[in-house]
């Protein structure tokens, strides 16, 4: 039977796109249904990763321009730039973006539609258009990649305009003296240091114990500290209770309660960044329809094809949850895509980088310290400081550390672990060792461009080897090998 397409995509964000470009790639017929009519690229492009990372790089060139050349008259950043400079460069960067999407998809022939799909069938999908018209498509497959939209708190409102999100704070028109963050995950931590770097005075109140708990424990510590010396405060264990106007001392005020003690806490502020758990797109898009299943926080379900339930199915990205990166979800759209036009995937035993673009950057590939103590008899690790490399001199941004570990007999790299600049682009050479099973001599062996900070690796692996050899072995043999 013949019908219109080869594969239907709901939504245009990293999944989607990777799949529409993929099945291009096949020479199929790819259709992406876009429920927001003014963008194209979902989350990603229009607000969240690649805004949030504008605005960091602008962020992050004023820190190392007050770092580098100080100001005479004492000014604070905020004093010294404008918002609306930063936000130029963000809105350019994001209509750079968009077009450079658009082209993609005409270039490679494929044909979207504006409006919100909901799934009929198997093989169909409706899309009602704003104006309440609707149109069906039919597709040999599906792909769903709708994304996923914060929770709202339910302790206070937010307004956009004192009490923001993730999207409302893409559009201040001032940096803000002092801010309040609820929320510690990744997002809440990268705006903290951003707004840090512009000199504003940051408190965040988490509601657990522990925060980016995944994280090695020593590159944990290090970008704890790091905070500390940024003067933004962390109080863990607390619950919000308000958030509201003072009238009389023209700020907005957070009242919260320590959960152990019950002391209750009001900071005075000037804006709340709020940023809530995530909740995928899947209530209103017709799973019922196919009798398709969700788990309790309404995520889809799939297989490690990205395939439902129903075989011409698939779902990628945010829908079906962790871990929610839009890194991942190019990956998994260009798998399911694969998977429905039988090409198989080159599969790589790498493992998923993480990457988290706060001020200094954190990144890290493989196991932590904790991991290989309890999978490995005998694990060494090795750590370099940016303190004590010449690039981070030159360039006056010294925070941070590298830190591998290895299998101390056979010298197996299992794990890198970054705090510090370039930290995300660093990690892949991590990476593409761990991927080839290769051994910390690699970085003793080759010769890296001085200064870098991936000398940073070497300069590891030598702290690595004199671990080993100061704890009684005798590397000499291995390095004969
Ligand atoms: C502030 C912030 C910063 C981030 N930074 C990073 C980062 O630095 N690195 C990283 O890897 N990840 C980052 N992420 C996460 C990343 O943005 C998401 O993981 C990624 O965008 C998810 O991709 P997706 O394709 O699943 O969905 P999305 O990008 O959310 O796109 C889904 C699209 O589907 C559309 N849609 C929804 N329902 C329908 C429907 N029924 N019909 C048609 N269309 C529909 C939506 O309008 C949207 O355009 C960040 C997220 C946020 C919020």
């Amino acid at each position: 039977m013949s019908r219109d397409y080869d594969v239907i995509i709901l939504g245009s964000g990293p999944a989607g796109f990777s799949c529409a470009m993929q099945s291009a790639k096949f020479d199929k017929k790819a259709l992406i249904i876009e429920s927001n009519e003014d963008y194209l690229g979902g989350t990603w492009i229009n607000t969240g990763t690649v805004p949030s990372k504008a605005l960091r790089e602008t962020a992050s060139n004023i820190y190392r321009y007050m770092a580098q050349f100080g100001d005479e008259e004492g000014r604070m950043p905020y004093e010294r730039f404008q918002m609306r400079d930063v936000l130029k460069y963000k809105d350019r960067v994001i209509a750079n973006q968009n077009s450079e999407i658009k082209d993609n998809l005409i270039k490679n022939e494929v044909d979207t539609a504006l409006g919100f799909g909901q799934l009929i069938d198997p093989h169909t999908v409706e899309v009602t258009r704003e104006d309440g018209s609707k149109k069906t498509f039919t597709g040999d497959y599906i792909l769903i990649s709708t994304g996923a939209t914060s929770v709202k708190p339910e302790e206070f409102e937010i307004d956009h305009v004192k009490v923001l999100d993730n999207r409302s704070i893409l559009d201040i028109h001032y940096i803000p003296k002092r801010l309040v963050i609820v929320g510690t995950n990744i997002q809440a931590m990268e705006f903290a240091t951003i707004f840090s770097a512009l000199g504003t005075r940051v408190s965040i109140l988490n509601r657990e114990d522990d925060y980016l708990a995944f994280l090695d424990s020593e590159i944990k510590a290090e970008f704890e500290k790091i905070l500390a010396e940024s003067r933004i405060n962390i109080f863990n264990r607390t619950r919000v209770l308000q958030v509201g106007p003072n009238p009389l001392r023209n700020c907005t005020e957070v009242k919260f309660k320590d959960k152990d003690t019950g002391e209750l806490h009001v900071i005075e502020t000037e804006l709340v960044l709020s940023f809530g758990d995530r909740k995928p797109n899947s209530s209103q898009i017709g799973l019922d329809n196919l009798g398709l299943k969700t788990d309790k926080n309404g995520f889809i379900q799939v297989d490690n094809d990205y395939r439902t339930e129903v075989p011409s199915v698939y779902a990628a990205g945010d829908v079906i949850g962790y871990p929610g990166l839009a890194s991942v979800s190019f990956s998994q759209g260009r798998t399911a895509s694969c998977h429905m036009f039988g090409v198989s995937q080159l599969d790589s035993d790498s493992g998923i980088p993480y990457g988290i673009y706060s001020i200094p950057e954190i990144a890290s590939i493989g196991l932590t310290e904790e991991e290989a103590r309890q999978q490995f008899d005998d694990v060494t690790v090795g750590r370099a400081y940016y303190r004590n490399l010449t690039k981070a001199n030159i360039a006056k941004n010294p925070r941070g550390m590298l830190k591998i570990v290895f299998e101390t007999e056979s010298l197996l790299l299992l794990g890198v672990h970054i705090v510090g600049d370039e930290a995300c682009d660093l990690i892949h050479i991590g990476q593409a060792v761990i991927s080839f099973k290769g051994s910390t001599r690699y970085f003793l062996d080759t010769v890296h461009n001085y200064p870098t900070y991936s000398e940073a690796y070497r300069v590891a692996a030598f702290n690595g080897i004199n671990h080993v050899y100061k704890s009684g072995m005798n590397y000499n043999d291995i390095l004969k090998e």
